[in-house]
């Protein structure tokens, strides 16, 4: 009782206990009658794969309003990378509120965008000089990213790559390999982007060196390097499926780029900030791109996303050409630096290579058992298993929504994503116990069981 006086009548987010617990059907009676008020005044283009009401999150765990209390493998899609409600992150943030909430950084600037410009350049691959422009989400990110290649070029070409998603505005529509929800029936959309094959070893069975010649000759087949401006790739692809390429690939690719004046871009927005075990993906994959994208899990949860790249490619574009209303918010930049803190101090990489070792042997073991188990993929804690007709390589999307569902009845909140839908991802916070995740990959094994 000695901190009744100040303790807030509410439980504090840091009382959730890190525990699986289904007290109702899922979604409880609350959710529900919350679901049916949302679907008078929210349009159903924004939909929710699970329409439970969250109350309170912390650590590896989501509790909703029926108090049911939900193992996230999902961490808000790989955004709350270092756990819901990190105390740092809320302390941070809670302070920086108190002290100013804008100013606008184009109007009068401050420190922590600064500070979060200068973790961006100490982090990421490469020790040339850098900048980094903030913005708001990833699609801004990439939108600016693209800007500032083609300043810089001169050029006006994009190069994507199959199975990509950069986002849903009009420009990243146009770059995503998916029409099918993203952008059916938005058109029309911004030209000059050129989609090319990719590396997908599950089903090409391609060397990285083979897949790389056929990105590139059909690059210089359908446009010609000289009117690229960029090349924009996730090293390990988010909503396509979590495809990690063959080896060699995308080195090949950035070679390539280089030797044409191609600006080489790696949308990190979902591989970075941690979540494989190293800040970005890049870094497994041998790649020190001329721009890395960030966004999802820089900031704790508080929308933020950079563009960081090297200096004189940045440096091409005119005072005035960049920024925005909210770009680097105080709130946001303030999370971002506790996040960089975070990791430093209590070596979270080391975490999510814990996470990918623990979660990679305990899938492999349902693959055994299980047939429409066609591969196990990923890397730290970015794992994903992609669902086959057994004995083909044929997608099993049926399978994945029947997985999904059986976990979120039994307390487990899994992703879906594949462009054919069949690939269930993992995405825990790098806060999640080992025992959380072995009884979450349990649920799952009863799920394919029950199949
Ligand atoms: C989520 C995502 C985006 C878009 O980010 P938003 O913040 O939703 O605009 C872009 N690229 C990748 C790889 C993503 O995962």
């Amino acid at each position: 009782m000695t901190d009744l006086l100040t303790s807030s009548t509410t439980p504090s987010a840091s009382t959730v206990a890190q525990e699986r617990r289904v007290v109702t059907a899922v979604p409880g009676p609350k959710s529900q009658e919350l679901h049916q008020r949302r679907l008078a005044v929210v349009p159903p283009g924004v939909s929710s794969a699970l329409p439970v009401y969250i109350e309170r999150a912390h650590g590896a765990i989501i509790v909703d309003v029926d108090g049911n209390q939900f193992i996230d493998l999902g961490a808000g899609i790989g955004v709350t990378t270092i756990g819901h409600t990190n105390d740092a992150v809320v302390e941070a943030a809670t302070r920086q509120l108190r002290d100013f909430t804008h100013t606008l950084f184009t109007v009068t600037p401050y420190e922590s965008y600064v500070r979060v410009a200068e973790l961006l350049a100490q982090h990421t691959p490469g020790d040339h000089a850098k900048r980094t422009v903030l913005v708001n989400s990833g699609a801004e990110a990439v939108e600016n990213g693209v800007k500032i290649a083609r300043k810089h070029t001169g050029r006006n070409g994009i190069a994507v790559l199959e199975h990509a998603y950069h986002g849903r505005t009009n420009l990243t529509m146009a770059m995503n390999f998916k029409a099918a929800p993203y952008s059916t029936g938005f058109g029309p959309f911004a030209g000059d982007v050129y989609r090319a094959p990719s590396s997908y070893p599950f089903h090409d069975g391609l060397s990285g060196a083979d897949a790389a010649v056929n990105t590139i000759s059909y690059l210089e087949k359908t446009v010609g390097a000289a009117d690229l401006a960029c090349l924009v790739v996730e090293p390990i692809q988010g909503e396509g499926g979590f495809m990690v390429p063959a080896d060699g690939y995308l080195p090949a690719l950035q070679e390539w780029c280089t030797a044409n004046g191609i600006v080489f871009i790696a949308d990190e927005i979902q591989s970075g900030m941690g979540r494989t075990g190293k800040y970005w993906a890049s870094e497994h994959l041998g790649l020190v791109p001329d721009m890395i994208l960030s966004a999802k899990g820089i900031a704790g949860g508080l929308p933020l996303a950079g563009v960081t790249g090297r200096a004189e490619i940045m440096d091409s574009a005119q005072p005035g050409g960049l920024g925005g209303t909210f770009g680097g918010n105080p709130v946001s930049a303030a999370a971002a630096i506790a996040v960089f803190e975070q990791i430093e101090s209590n070596d979270l990489l080391a975490e999510g290579v814990r996470i990918g070792n623990t979660l990679t042997t305990a899938l492999l073991e349902l693959q055994e058992k299980y047939p429409v188990i066609g591969d196990v993929r990923g890397i730290g804690a970015m794992i994903a298993i992609e669902l086959v007709q057994p004995g083909t390589r044929d997608p099993n999307p049926a399978a994945v929504a029947a997985l999904a569902s059986h976990a979120a009845q039994n307390g487990v909140l899994v992703l879906t994503a594949g462009t054919y839908g069949n690939v269930l991802r993992f995405l825990p916070s790098l806060a999640i116990s080992d025992e959380l995740l072995l009884e979450a990959v349990g649920v799952l094994d009863e799920g394919f069981a029950g199949l």
